[in-house]
């Protein structure tokens, strides 16, 4: 039997397994690009098994990754060659305060759990993703944003306390006063610091009822603009935007190329909690807005509105190349024109879901939450689904549209499909590069938690060029 797994065995209470059935269930992520196989996959019951695994790692000179749902999209949920800590059987809900408005969990608790348990109860965590088999660990390491992000910022940012084993293997709880450093890198720092174990976050109260109004608009500046004025004057409680081409014919002006004549139309839901349906001001609530036609009203419960549209299929053999740009206000028309008359080149744009989403930067915290230098952000996601063929193709283009953004002092959410080397870092974390570097450094000197992703300069790499423990 292989040494690892006799070792590992010895010290830890959870499963352990090198099946090739459970190493393959593990050596994907969402994206269906990045393929990684670990040696060993561990099901840790509790952080001190955390704790040992690292430990082992270190001593053993491997590597050991954290994987929750595995949503991520370029790999970052995948470990080659070390251990894979998969974080779901940690998953109990512990403490559960509507009054108080917080919840104590364990990481690997679906946000699912978390609103089945707090619905009955009137209360909802401030922000929730647009998918719900995801876990407190996995989105708090990445953000976590939502229809609500504009105003509560993301589902990291109502975080208000951690457990979390470090890259030395220590087991340390943190909040924002208390080891406070660790706290306010872990989140949003992709298992790059330490492994989440425990999760304590933010509860809301919400309101029974709510009203959205679908407002379709022919002009990305007008859009743009109302946005502002919503948001500013805090009209609304959830916002989203989709983007929708018209094919209006062709153009034959180039001989080479014929041309798709496109019009893009954008759909801006909008979104008010209420208590009860005669309280809406509706012509308070749209006057000086300038949308094309107003196209539909629609009335919800709220646990109904909460719930995720619908499920994303993942068919065999696709690729999810899923990219969100966050740009500053200022340029977001500028650089949103550039996309759209991109797309239709490299992506069947009739097919390809496009968005938008608005957050203010004063209301995320988080410094591993690479925000522009602006108050007002606009997000772009652009989701394709795409044949493993085409991938190559459409990843070249996805990037050149992160170093266009990233040049006009946009950022990336980290989550969807990013494949930065060390300029893109750079670019990303501007002057604080150098901190996500030392803090690495401190808090996991041996580089051995989640490799692969995040490429640091050459300091702060310490232990990288690691040998496999081999087998029997
Ligand atoms: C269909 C779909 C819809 C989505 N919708 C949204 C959306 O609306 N809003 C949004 O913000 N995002 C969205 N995402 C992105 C998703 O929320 C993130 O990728 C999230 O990180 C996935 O969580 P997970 O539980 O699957 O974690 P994984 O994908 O397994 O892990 C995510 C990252 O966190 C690390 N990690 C996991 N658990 C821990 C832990 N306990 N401690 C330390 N590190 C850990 C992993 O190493 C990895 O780097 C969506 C993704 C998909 C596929």
């Amino acid at each position: 039997m292989n040494s690892l797994l006799l070792d590992l065995k010895h010290i830890i209470q959870g499963e352990i397994s090198n099946t090739q059935t459970d190493l393959n269930a593990v050596s994907q992520d969402f994206g269906g690009i990045i393929q990684k196989q670990p040696q060993i996959v561990v099901r840790p019951q509790n952080s001190t098994d955390i704790a040992k695994a690292i430990k082992y790692a270190t001593e053993q000179e491997i590597t050991i990754s954290s994987r929750a749902a595995g949503h991520t999209l370029s790999g970052q949920s995948l470990n080659q060659d070390g251990i894979l800590l998969d974080m779901r059987n940690l998953n109990q809900i512990h403490k559960f305060h509507p009054d108080k408005l917080w919840f104590q969990a364990d990481a690997g608790v679906t946000w699912k759990q978390i609103v089945d348990t707090s619905i009955p109860h009137g209360v909802i965590p401030p922000v929730l993703t647009n998918n719900f088999e995801v876990t407190l660990g996995g989105t708090l390491s990445a953000g976590g944003l939502g229809l609500s992000s504009f105003r509560y910022g993301s589902q990291a940012d109502n975080c208000l306390g951690l457990e979390v084993v470090t890259g030395t293997g220590d087991i340390v709880w943190c909040t924002p006063e208390k080891n406070s450093e660790l706290f306010y890198h872990v989140l949003c720092g992709y298992g790059q610091f330490g492994i989440i174990t425990k999760v304590q976050n933010r509860l809301r109260k919400y309101r029974p009822l709510t009203r959205s109004y679908l407002l379709c608009y022919d002009d990305l500046n007008l859009l743009l603009n109302d946005e502002r004025l919503l948001i500013s004057e805090g009209r609304i409680d959830n916002l989203v935007t989709l983007f929708s081409p018209c094919l209006l014919g062709i153009s034959r002006a180039n001989h080479q190329v014929v041309r798709p004549i496109i019009q893009w139309f954008y759909r801006l839901q909008i979104t008010q909690e209420i208590d009860s349906i005669n309280e809406i001001e509706e012509a308070k609530l749209l006057s000086d807005l300038n949308f094309y036609r107003h196209i539909h009203t629609e009335d919800l419960t709220f646990d109904k509105f909460v719930q995720p549209i619908a499920q994303v299929s993942h068919p065999v053999d696709t690729a999810n190349s899923w990219i969100d740009v966050l740009l500053p206000a200022s340029k977001a028309k500028e650089y949103i024109d550039i996309a759209l008359e991109r797309i239709p080149a490299f992506l069947d744009f009739r097919t390809v879901p496009v968005g938008s989403f608005c957050l203010v930067s004063q209301n995320h915290k988080m410094p591993m939450f690479a925000l522009p230098k602006e108050e007002l952000i606009i997000g772009l996601g652009m989701y394709p689904t795409i044949p493993k063929s085409q991938v190559q193709p459409v990843i070249e283009q996805l990037n050149l549209l992160t170093d266009i953004g990233l040049e006009m002092g946009g950022k990336r959410y980290m989550a969807t499909w990013v494949e930065f080397e060390l300029p893109q870092w750079r670019s990303q974390y501007g002057d604080y590069w150098s901190k996500v570097n030392e803090i690495k450094r401190k808090y996991d000197p041996s580089g051995i938690l989640n490799p692969g992703f995040f490429k640091y300069e050459q300091a702060a790499q310490p232990n990288l060029n690691m040998t496999c423990v081999s087998s029997l």
